[in-house]
């Protein structure tokens, strides 16, 4: 640590950032673990399955391909979480994201554990059929390891509804004569989805975003009418984000996918950049803004930043640079731990992941209950009942802030006398906050149920 409490290094392992982000919530926790047994229990991965699978490509070859599904927690129930294809994922991305997945259901407090699955690959270089055999193998492959009451996945980076479409009708072949359609979610409307599960994660942000200013808690922001918005990342999260930002009044000033971006300060024709992605399958096809590379999009003088696409975008690397009065993280593991540092210097507050794109898991939550009654909502249903459940987390975390605040020279004496040595703990930032509230209710819940036998 610099003078600072800002790390001097960048682990941008998201293994280890979900571990140093837990961390950040354990002298807050005292009380509720008499021994680190606990924590080191709920912490640790339940299950991590690695499968091999081998795809008939459409030129005859075969190529094998590497598949991960991690069940994190179900202490709280059953695993939730994406897929993602993508060429970066691995053991230890898929570990840390499922890991957030469980804080994520914890601090909406819907009752689902944490999982995730990806597989290595590059989407965009496959064909829907190689798209469609690889996910029919995977699941074939993950058998029984999901299901309905155990592991339910949804989608995430490159797999859609159509994605969880396979996914379903796949797992419903080995299951004849069962209800399967809450195996999965992010499933089409005709095949048991839900009104409003496409637009979820960003509406959800956009809930959070609107009761964070209303509560003032963003300095200086007070209100979106008019408020520059910078995203990274133009798909299902970042493209509904603009979009419905830009319905309350907001001004889109840039945009990026992963070939770069567009910047115009008077705001950008959503609608003509979407006919470019379109076309040209990538923003920078929108003629008459000024061009940008991926991690420019990130320094563009805004109020309000999301990053919308991968991990470990915002690092000590940039973070001095961002230039926004709130970073609102649609993505999962966005921002490092010691770019949360710098940013937290700056008085620059980030909504975290676990609470801002929560809302894609609260209306997969809505998909599953709808699946087991064999009924359906309408969207305006499902509108009220996902701003209920994001402002409300909101609030929770927002009031617990209040009362950590009050007794952090308690805690830090104290941490400071059983830890000598260690680095003074920092004024608690949104996202501790957040930790706090979420691993609080899942260890409450493990010690209730025990360790068996
Ligand atoms: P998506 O596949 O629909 O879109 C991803 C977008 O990010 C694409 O526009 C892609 O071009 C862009 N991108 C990829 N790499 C980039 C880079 N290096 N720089 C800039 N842009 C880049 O994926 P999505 O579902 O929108 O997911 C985006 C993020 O949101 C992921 O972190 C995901 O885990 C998270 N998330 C998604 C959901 C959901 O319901 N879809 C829910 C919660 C969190």
């Amino acid at each position: 640590m610099d003078d600072g409490g800002i790390p001097t290094t960048d682990d941008l392992n998201p293994a280890r950032v979900a571990r140093a982000q837990f961390e950040s919530a354990v002298p807050y926790l005292a009380g509720l673990s008499d021994c680190d047994g606990w924590l080191e229990f709920l912490f640790q991965p339940e299950r991590v399955t690695k499968v091999v699978l081998p795809v008939v490509m459409d030129d005859g070859c075969v190529h094998v391909f590497h598949g991960y599904r991690v069940l994190h927690s179900n202490a709280r129930g059953p695993g939730k979480g994406g897929i993602r294809f993508h060429p970066a994922v691995d053991e230890d991305d898929v570990v840390a994201l499922a890991t957030w997945m469980t804080w994520k259901c914890a601090l909406v407090d819907i009752p689902f554990g944490g999982a995730k699955g990806g597989v290595q690959c590059d989407a965009r270089l496959l064909s829907m059929r190689e798209k469609e055999a690889l996910t029919r193998r995977f699941v074939i492959e993950l058998g029984d390891e999901i299901g309905p009451h155990t592991d339910i996945p949804a989608p995430d980076l490159y797999t859609d509804s159509q994605t969880m479409a396979w996914v379903y009708d796949t797992y419903a072949m080995f299951h004849p004569g069962e209800n399967c359609l809450p195996v999965v979610t992010g499933k089409p409307l005709d095949l048991g989805g839900s009104y409003g599960r496409e637009t979820a994660t960003a509406l959800g942000g956009v809930f959070v975003l609107e009761r964070i200013v209303e509560l003032a808690m963003v300095p200086g922001l007070g209100t979106l009418e008019g408020a520059a918005v910078a995203i990274q990342g133009f798909g299902n999260a970042g493209a509904n984000a603009a979009t419905l930002l830009a319905g309350r009044g907001a001004r889109v000033v840039a945009v990026s996918d992963s070939a770069g971006g567009i910047h115009d300060p008077d705001g950008l024709d959503l609608a003509a950049v979407a006919a470019a992605k379109s076309e040209h399958g990538t923003v920078t096809g929108y003629a008459g803004a000024k061009p940008l590379g991926p991690h420019e999009l990130l320094e563009v003088p805004c109020d309000v930043l999301i990053p919308a696409a991968m991990e470990s975008q915002i690092t000590r690397a940039n973070a001095a640079r961002v230039d926004t009065r709130v970073v609102l993280e649609l993505a999962n593991g966005p921002t490092t731990p010691a770019a949360d540092a710098i940013l937290r210097e700056r008085g620059i507050p980030v909504v975290p992941d676990i609470l801002a794109n929560a809302g894609g898991v609260v209306v997969s939550y809505f998909e599953w209950v709808q699946n087991l009654e064999n009924r359906r909502w309408d969207e305006r249903d499902v509108e009220s009942r996902l701003k209920a459940t994001m402002v409300q987390a909101v609030d929770t975390v927002a009031t617990r802030r209040v009362a950590i605040r009050e007794g952090f020279e308690a805690v830090r004496q104290s941490w400071r006398e059983s830890h000598p040595g260690a680095a003074s703990l920092p004024v608690p930032d949104l996202r501790t906050v957040a930790y706090v509230v979420a691993v609080g209710r899942c260890i409450r819940t493990v010690r209730e149920r025990g360790i068996f036998p």
